[in-house]
């Protein structure tokens, strides 16, 4: 990359550089992740002023036509916001499925909205980083909410959970089976539920589904001050968007309050620096001349038990430290 550029518009809020310093983020070049630190280094005074959303979903729950009402009913109160797609499972070549073009068409349109596709992964954790280090950027230039947007697989959304101040799972009418199975552990991440569809046929089904995760929640202890919430609506007929912008607000200012706002962000920057350590020890150990060639031997003696895990990994330990 040799553009350079420009934090002082960054600052004032101009998208076409912004635009850039995410792309010189997103690069994979070491030349150009040096430029980025630096960069980061400089709007990191400017950052940390926005609320944080994340979004998950299954595909096809309605997560876009969600964003692109809570958006516009954002916007209506005066409010910029950039909304992040973050595909952190994406495989390296497979594309994003997440924020391409034809999604959110109202949204995109507006001049207070930047929206942004997911990055294609690249070296470990190297999604996960890069989402973060664009949160920053956006809440220099100025947005005032971001909304960071995940597929609900895999470890996504503890992913995504860790990086915002507000975690929202929607759901679909008629899901409440699912809370016997792998939906359990992603429940006790959200701060709010939200069975969307609540309109036309399913409008029973929605109210049904919505209080058996009521009672689900009941037998969990709330992990903070803030009891989850459980919600219906319908992000086809804007039905109840204006409520669930009511209870973030909500949240926003009593967790601003109470110190918990603070302290989750705290917490948040703290695993991010451990996670930054691991990866980099972990890049630095993999590519340790001398290990090259003696981590594959080991792991093949690991796979066939001719060597414990442990005694693997100490020998490896030995070697590098
Ligand atoms: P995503 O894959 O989670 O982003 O889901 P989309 O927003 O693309 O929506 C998937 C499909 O569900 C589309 O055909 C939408 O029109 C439809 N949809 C989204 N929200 C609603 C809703 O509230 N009610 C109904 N009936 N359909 C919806």
């Amino acid at each position: 990359m040799n553009n350079k550029i420009n934090v002082e518009q960054i600052l004032k809020g101009s998208r076409v550089a912004l635009a850039k310093a995410i792309t010189l983020i997103e690069s994979k070049k070491p030349s150009d992740r040096v430029l980025a630190q630096s960069l980061i280094n400089k709007i990191l005074p400017h950052s940390n002023k926005s609320i944080r959303i994340g979004i998950s979903g299954s595909p096809g729950v309605g997560k876009s036509t969600f964003i692109e009402a809570l958006g516009l009913q954002i916007l209506s109160q005066g409010k910029k916001i950039a909304v992040l797609a973050v595909d952190p499972s994406s495989p390296v070549t497979g594309g994003s499925i997440l924020g391409d073009k034809t999604r959110m068409e109202k949204l995109s349109r507006e001049s207070d909205v930047f929206i942004r596709p997911s990055p294609s992964s690249g070296a470990s954790g190297g999604v996960t980083q890069k989402s973060r280090e664009t949160i920053l950027l956006c809440e220099a230039a100025g947005f005032d909410v971001v909304i960071v947007e995940t597929v609900g697989v895999g470890q996504n959304e503890v992913t995504v959970s860790n990086m915002v101040d507000f975690f929202l799972v929607m759901l679909l009418p008629n899901s409440g089976d699912e809370l016997q199975g792998i939906k359990k552990g992603i429940i006790e991440l959200a701060d709010a539920l939200i069975i969307n569809k609540e309109d036309g046929d399913t409008i029973q089904a929605a109210q049904q589904t919505k209080s058996q995760y009521e009672s689900a929640l009941r037998l969990l202890t709330p992990h903070s001050f803030w009891k989850q919430k459980v919600l219906t609506c319908s992000a086809l007929e804007t039905k109840n968007i204006d409520i669930t912008w009511q209870m973030i607000c909500e949240f926003s200012k009593e967790s601003k309050k109470n110190g918990f706002f603070q302290q989750r962000r705290a917490k948040q920057s703290k695993d991010w620096m451990w996670s930054l350590i691991t990866d980099s020890i972990e890049l630095k150990l993999k590519s340790h001349p001398e290990l090259t060639t003696l981590i594959p031997q080991l792991e093949e003696m690991v796979i066939k038990e001719t060597k414990t895990p442990q005694a693997a990994a100490s020998e490896i330990i030995k070697k590098f430290f």
